[in-house]
């Protein structure tokens, strides 16, 4: 009998995994399975990046790197801010990470002592709340409501704000809600950022996911105290399809950079030395994928949203970016006479074959996450069930 360390312990099991497992050995045992719960563009990576990283292999570059990523990487991904946000960061102020997840668990490792807190607007991404606790800090959790689009207030955050708070995560466009903070917004964030001295983390990782006339602005562009308050995450798994590559990174305070650096050479070593060639081809070569796979989550979106809003008891806002809807469905679950939202999603895949994630898993009941990175012919059919089982428990 294995004592395990009580950080494990704490670890609240994924929603997600709960729900995929399920839904593949429902699928397994031969039942015609739609999941809608993907984290994953559907479409394969770029040629042109598959084809530059098996060169790299073959002409020797198999060895460690700095742990900080490539020199050239850096250089590169230093361009891609430029280029993108007009901001300029020195090579020392990037780091390169295995994946953003990884990097946003190395900042909180080298960031936060026991019972520092990090506010965090809900629904969030499920990693946030155990990422922090994972390094002893406390997550603070605020209400972002359906009538303000799930984004948090000025007033909430400046209401959360205690001596301990260190950071406060920004998450725009949104997993799960697809929302995007304005400009405006981001500037009234800001102030109480900077007039609280509390770091900002910036998860831009659906930044290039971006739909009609919706903009991402990254807080960090909008003054030079804000962008030395604020660390940005970001990295090619949702933008180039990336995924399993493990590539993203870093930016911002030279101590902080230095700091996770450090980390990192005592825990990863460098990412994946092949994946980072990858990496410079994604952000140096032809972009034209992008917009293609752009187009085709445009498309799947304005469909699914408008079916999605015709199922009686389901109501949906639309998102702005990322690849997921994030509708209300207390009603639905009600009328279907199903005590908690939970119960309803459990019923939807054992008896409709749709799998979805609960919102509990991301802090807030009431709703469902649906991915829509799967074929615009598999989404309706899963909406079309989905409808029927809600009038069929009518
Ligand atoms: N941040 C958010 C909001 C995400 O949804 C994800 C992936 O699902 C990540 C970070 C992690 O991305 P990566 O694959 O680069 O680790």
């Amino acid at each position: 009998n294995i004592t395990l360390a009580q950080r494990v312990n704490a670890l609240t099991p994924s929603t997600t995994l709960a729900i995929t497992a399920k839904a593949k050995s429902l699928k397994d045992s031969g039942y015609d399975v739609i999941g809608l719960g993907a984290g994953e563009p559907d479409f394969n990576t770029p040629q042109n990046i598959i084809d530059a990283a098996v060169k790299s292999m073959n002409e020797g570059h198999t060895k460690y790197t700095p742990a900080a990523g490539l020199p050239l990487l850096k250089q590169t991904i230093g361009e891609k801010l430029e280029k993108d946000q007009g901001l300029h960061y020195e090579a020392s102020e990037i780091i390169v990470t295995n994946g953003a997840k990884h990097g946003l668990y190395t900042l909180f490792q080298v960031l936060l002592d026991e019972g520092d807190e990090v506010i965090i607007p809900t629904p969030y991404w499920v990693s946030y709340p155990e990422q922090v606790k994972l390094a002893d800090g406390v997550p603070v959790f605020i209400d972002g409501l359906e009538e303000n689009e799930f984004k948090i207030t000025p007033a909430q955050l400046q209401n959360a704000i205690t001596e301990r708070t260190k950071a406060v995560i920004i998450n725009s466009p949104s997993n799960p809600t697809g929302m995007i903070y304005t400009e405006e917004e981001l500037k009234a964030i800001g102030e109480i950022c900077l007039a609280n001295n509390i770091l900002i983390i910036s998860d831009e990782i659906y930044e290039k996911l971006v739909y009609g006339d919706a903009v991402h602005v990254s807080i960090a562009t909008l003054s030079p105290e804000l962008k030395e308050a604020t660390i940005i995450i970001n990295g090619v798994s949702k933008s180039h399809s990336m995924t399993g590559w493990r590539i993203g990174y870093a930016a911002g305070n030279k101590q902080i950079i230095t700091a996770m650096t450090n980390l990192a050479s005592h825990s990863t070593s460098n990412p994946t030395t092949t994946a980072q060639y990858g990496a410079i081809e994604a952000y140096r070569g032809p972009q034209d994928t992008l917009a293609e796979m752009n187009k085709a989550f445009e498309e799947r979106l304005t469909i699914i949203h408008q079916k999605l809003n015709e199922i009686p008891g389901v109501v949906c806002l639309k998102p702005k970016g990322a690849f997921y809807l994030f509708p209300n469905v207390k009603k639905a679950a009600a009328l279907t006479g199903f005590a908690s939202v939970d119960e309803f999603v459990s019923s939807l895949l054992e008896e409709a074959l749709v799998a979805v994630i609960p919102g509990s898993g991301f802090g807030t009941e009431d709703y469902i996450r649906l991915s829509y990175a799967t074929s615009l012919e598999n989404l309706e059919k899963a909406v079309a069930r989905i409808h029927e089982f809600v009038i069929n428990k009518m």
